[in-house]
């Protein structure tokens, strides 16, 4: 088997004294894409935002060999990591148009000699060319998220971390949104972790999954290992 593209051993992270993640060890493989679920507060988005750089952590965070865990976020995403935050991450006051142009500045570094342009971001999802010069803010919910995951992937990113895509949109739209996803990941090699509280999304679009609970895996295998499993529904119901 080839090398984990990210390999995660005895995680911890804290905010303040009280420990959030407590003890977290996941691998992700090249091209795979890997689903983080569990209920609210069990530690899906700490355990990106580690990931990437953005809290503290002790333990070990290997990405393509090298260790990343206290690197500044901007370094590790020179190295390849894109984040798609919860809640977005985009500009609602600027418009698309240079929502996109930041991105495309933001990603200079990595790109090097083939500096993307906001072009790529209208071709990955054309609606955004139609409404580029409209606030980021007045896009529908389902856009904003397209729209996010378009500037992550001007970078270019070889792992990107996927932080709940489906917040706050009805059911529908969940859909149209990972199928977007799902189109645009099968259009490139990118290894994914994605955290997702609807399973039936998340399972839909992933090789393999981790189900959290208190900030602790307490079950990780294939999906449709995991599919089978009562454990993940317990971990859901004793969380919540
Ligand atoms: P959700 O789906 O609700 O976002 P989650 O699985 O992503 O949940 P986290 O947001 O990572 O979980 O939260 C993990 C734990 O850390 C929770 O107990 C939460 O209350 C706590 N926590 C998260 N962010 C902060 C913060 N900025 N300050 C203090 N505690 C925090």
């Amino acid at each position: 088997m080839s090398e984990p593209v990210l390999e995660v051993a005895d995680l911890r992270a804290s905010y303040g004294t009280v420990e959030a993640l407590h003890g977290i060890s996941l691998t992700v493989g090249e091209a795979e894409v890997v689903a983080l679920v569990g209920p609210n507060g069990a530690g899906k988005t700490t355990l990106l935002r580690a990931i990437c750089g953005d809290v503290r952590v002790r333990g070990s965070v290997v990405y393509r060999g090298m260790e990343t865990a206290g690197k500044k976020p901007y370094a590790i995403a020179r190295l390849g990591v894109g984040h798609v935050p919860e809640g977005r991450g985009t500009f609602t006051d600027l418009t698309v148009a240079e929502n996109l142009q930041l991105a495309c500045l933001g990603a200079g570094d990595r790109a090097r000699g083939n500096r993307p342009t906001p072009d790529e971001a209208y071709e990955m999802f054309p609606i955004l060319r139609e409404f580029r010069q409209r606030p980021a803010g007045a896009l529908s919910g389902g856009q904003q998220q397209m729209l996010a995951i378009c500037r992550a992937l001007l970078a270019r990113p070889d792992l990107l971390l996927i932080d709940e895509p489906s917040a706050g949109l009805a059911p529908l739209v969940t859909k149209e949104v990972f199928d977007e996803l799902e189109r645009l990941l099968a259009e490139r090699r990118i290894s994914v972790v994605l955290s997702e509280q609807n399973l039936t999304r998340a399972f839909a679009i992933a090789h393999r999954g981790y189900v959290l609970s208190s900030g602790r895996v307490v079950l990780s295998g294939s999906v449709s290992e995991l599919q089978q499993r009562d454990e993940l529904l317990h971990a859901y119901l004793g969380a919540t």
